[in-house]
């Protein structure tokens, strides 16, 4: 027998509670409409399986992904209905796993359709392009005979600049209206997290929050109702103590100008605690701000030790990863912090 091996000195702690009240809020927001969840990419990396589950028990029945291997590793969470997957029929392999488990894809072309069809068809949503120019039908090809033969669960259509002010938002929104009177749906989706709080008219049956529920606010609007979801941490590897004169990590940055305790952390780049830390990152242990130190290197970063000189190797630090005020601090969307989290951290 192999030794068992030792747990991993970083992890991302889950806030459940918090992540189950931002799905409650978004769905309080959505009016009339009902909150799904985006919970591709792992769930933005915060762990999919465990999302999905705290998210059915909080009342959501809609998920969606973006492949249809990403909703069949999350099956028996579920009813497999449940799941949407976004970048559509990508091959015939892909048909028969959505055929075989009983999800639906999201048909964005006519190609897709075809091969949706042509292996028997099925529930399916559709996804139309309303100006984004990314996924979808054209407008135009909403009168091709192959759309009337879908069964559509789900018409859908993704929002460019919910997070602006900007008149993109009513051009989407009365291109979507004028899709719904065009295709025959059980059920017609808009809004993102951004889009929930464009108003009513945007949020038809059902919305699909995803940066929202792990803790991102790409609108002011819903500051109030979104809580941090993701905290990660890390351990100290070794604390030593420097002269004036002293210098750390790579091209020697940082330079002590009196004698300093410091704190080397078992996170680094590799993990996705990206060099736009260097000397500007902040890691906090009990309430003491604890600064990052010099260069982050690939695996491990330097911490200022001052405020909490009693911190030894082994004790885990909270690295400061509130997202709207490190994505302004960063250059990094909200988006990229959340999915960047490498998977040397313990979810
Ligand atoms: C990712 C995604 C969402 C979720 O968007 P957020 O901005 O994270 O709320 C909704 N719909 C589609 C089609 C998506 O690709």
């Amino acid at each position: 027998m192999p030794p068992e091996q030792a747990p991993p000195p970083l992890r991302l702690a889950l806030d459940a509670d918090a992540l189950a009240a931002n799905w409650r809020a978004l769905d309080q927001l959505s009016g009339q409409a009902r909150a799904g969840a985006a919970v591709k990419a792992n769930g933005y990396g915060t762990g999919a399986r465990r999302v999905v589950k705290v998210l059915a028990d909080a009342g959501c029945a809609d998920f969606f992904v973006a492949y249809a291997s990403e909703a069949a590793a999350l099956t028996g969470l579920v009813d497999p209905a449940s799941f949407s997957v976004l970048h559509g029929p990508l091959a015939a392999s892909d048909t028969a796993l959505m055929q075989a488990c009983g999800m639906r894809p999201a048909i964005n072309t006519l190609e897709q359709a075809a091969r949706w069809l042509d292996a028997g068809g099925g529930p399916c949503d559709l996804m139309v392009d309303t100006g984004i120019n990314r996924l979808g039908l054209p407008m135009a090809a909403l009168g091709d005979p192959l759309v009337s033969r879908l069964d559509v669960e789900i018409l859908m259509s993704h929002l460019a600049s919910a997070d602006e002010d900007s008149a993109l938002n009513e051009v989407q929104r009365l291109r979507w209206m004028e899709a719904r009177r065009q295709v025959p749906a059980r059920r017609a989706s808009l809004a993102n997290s951004a889009g929930i709080v464009l108003g009513e008219g945007y949020h038809g049956d059902l919305t699909r929050p995803g940066l929202s529920l792990y803790g991102g606010v790409p609108r002011a609007e819903l500051a109030a109702h979104i809580r941090q979801v993701v905290q990660p941490q890390a351990a100290i590897l070794q604390v030593r103590d420097l002269s004036p004169g002293d210098s750390v990590g790579y091209n020697a940055t940082f330079t002590a100008d009196r004698p300093m305790r410091i704190g080397i952390v078992a996170v680094g780049y590799a993990d996705g605690y990206l060099c736009v830390w260097s000397g500007k990152g902040m890691m906090r242990a009990a309430g003491h701000d604890l600064p990052v130190l010099g260069r982050v290197s690939m695996d491990l970063t330097a911490i200022d030790l001052s405020a909490a000189p009693r911190l030894r190797e082994g004790d885990w630090v909270d690295i400061d990863y509130s997202l709207a005020a490190q994505a302004k601090a960063t250059g990094l969307s909200q988006y990229e912090l959340l999915t960047v989290l490498g998977q040397r951290f313990a979810r």
